[in-house]
């Protein structure tokens, strides 16, 4: 008997304290999002430093709420204690949901979710945001892969609506009941895709970052490719969003769809990508990618 979506009650499936796995890009943007929706979060990293850029990151955030009126200060306050920095499992058997948003490798994935999983209760549901590798994959290195699926946010996470939920072939039902009810509660709308490298968004964005790299080596100058995409009505051009995005992390995520669609993502010889990558400029977050941060 097919069992309906609503079948799970909204109190079984509500997420009361979350955790999330690197304090980077995303995890300090997914850490900002759940505590400004009043869902506490734990934040871990391996390094200090990251957990104080996720912490400035969220508080520049809620400084930005209350400068436009939309928060008091107090309240505010409030929020930001919601995130807790940590650098150790201690309190993780108390939650409900966590976030995996570690670096875009397979192997490293692998051993932080198996390590994971051993620190929290058997019920928690464990999710990935990787942009590209395989749920099915990620699972194999797990003793309970009914508990795990994909939760992919977007960057910025504040402000990108959508969230992708990936559905592995042993996920289970209320897996992917708890992971969208936690999406909703964060203000997002979920949708759940199959598994595959690159999920459903990705395999249409990482084409597109093949043809620019083409583009440039045709001769093209990325400065006027991504001014023409924005009047053609993109929010910003490829150059630019490699830069937002990472180029470490594009450049792990480019292998990944490279493996999985040889045909139609393989490449011979470097790209942009990885010419950037091995340069060691990976945009905004190290000040250096195609353009110059301050
Ligand atoms: P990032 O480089 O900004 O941050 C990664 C963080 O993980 C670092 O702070 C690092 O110290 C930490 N880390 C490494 N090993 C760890 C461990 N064992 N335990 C805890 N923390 C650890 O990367 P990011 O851009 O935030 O990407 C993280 C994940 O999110 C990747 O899988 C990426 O593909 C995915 N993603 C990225 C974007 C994007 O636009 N950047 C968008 C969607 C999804």
């Amino acid at each position: 008997v097919k069992k309906a979506a609503g079948s799970y009650s909204k109190e079984s499936s509500k997420i009361a304290h979350s955790a999330v796995l690197g304090a980077g890009i995303m995890g300090g943007g997914i850490a900002y999002q759940s505590a400004s929706k009043g869902t506490p979060i734990i934040m871990k990293d391996i390094r200090p430093e990251a957990l104080d850029l996720g912490m400035n990151e969220a508080s520049k955030l809620f400084g930005k709420q209350v400068e436009r009126g939309k928060l008091t200060t107090d309240k505010a306050m409030t929020a930001l204690g919601k995130i807790t920095p940590v650098l150790t499992y201690g309190e993780f058997s108390n939650v409900d949901m966590v976030v995996e948003a570690v670096v875009e490798n397979p192997k490293v994935k692998q051993s932080v979710l198996a390590e994971t999983e051993s620190q929290i209760s058997d019920d928690a549901v464990l999710a990935s945001n990787t942009s590209t590798i395989s749920i099915n994959l990620l699972a194999s290195a797990l003793k309970r892969p009914e508990n795990f699926c994909g939760m992919h946010f977007f960057n910025p996470v504040h402000r990108m609506p959508l969230v992708e939920v990936i559905r592995g072939e042993k996920t289970s039902d209320a897996t992917i009941a708890k992971t969208v009810a936690y999406a909703q509660a964060l203000g997002k709308t979920p949708i759940v895709v199959n598994d595959c490298p690159g999920f459903l968004v990705n395999r249409v964005l990482f084409p597109y970052f093949a043809g620019f790299s083409a583009l440039l080596r045709d001769g093209a100058d990325y400065q006027n490719v991504d001014k023409v995409m924005e009047k053609f009505g993109w929010p910003m051009g490829p150059a630019y969003l490699l830069d937002v995005v990472g180029i470490d992390t594009a450049f792990h995520a480019d292998q990944v769809m490279a493996e999985g669609f040889p045909d139609r993502m393989g490449h011979e010889g470097t790209n942009a990508i990885d010419c950037f990558y091995e340069a060691g400029r990976y945009g905004q977050k190290t000040s250096q990618g195609f353009y110059q941060y301050e």
